[in-house]
């Protein structure tokens, strides 16, 4: 029997490069990453108490629609008619679409701080808790309008900032495991 002061044996306690938060950022980026909207990449990752992913979504049209017969332009002049807003479906909203069970005391991670029609979804389904990356749409009314729905249901929300050396080590991880293929 090996004793446990055997340097072969590895007992060094090793954290994890990455926690939970930092985690489900990046699955929020990554489903961004999936939208065709040439402007603006959004997407959003539900997570329940366990840290288990439960429903994921990004901005894209209606589902199932000929996306051929669609604009992505968002020129104010042309009328909504003619504008994506017209047919887009937020990611908030698309992840909420998609998860099979109740959303309830869960966690939205979103790239993006949610507009106020996707507040009003998210503080329905009774969300514990709101993580964003990006607030760049602060100044708007939308914006407003959200803050104030979270804030008068109780449901916390906060801002997470990644480090960019993070980014660096998970690109060179991404590019060993295919070189290792
Ligand atoms: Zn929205």
């Amino acid at each position: 029997m090996l004793a446990a002061m055997d340097p072969k044996i590895n007992m060094i306690q090793v954290a994890s490069p990455i926690n939970w938060d930092e985690y489900f950022m990046f699955q929020a980026i990554l489903a961004s990453y999936r939208s065709k909207d040439p402007s603006t990449k959004v997407g959003a990752v539900f997570v329940d108490q366990n840290q288990h992913q439960i429903s994921m979504g990004y901005n894209g049209f209606v589902a199932g629609i000929d996306e051929s017969k669609l604009p992505w332009g968002k020129e104010p002049g042309v009328g909504l008619e003619h504008q994506k807003y017209g047919y887009v479906v937020h990611a908030e909203a698309n992840a909420i679409l998609h998860a099979h069970g109740s959303l309830a005391g869960s966690k939205l991670y979103v790239t993006h701080f949610p507009c106020n029609e996707c507040a009003k979804m998210v503080a329905s389904k009774k969300i514990s808790e709101v993580v964003y990356l990006s607030d760049k749409h602060h100044h708007l009314e939308m914006n407003r309008i959200a803050k104030k729905i979270f804030d008068l249901t109780g449901l916390r929300y906060r801002q997470l900032h990644l480090d960019e050396g993070l980014v660096e080590n998970l690109h060179g991880h991404f590019l060993s495991s295919i070189r290792d293929t």
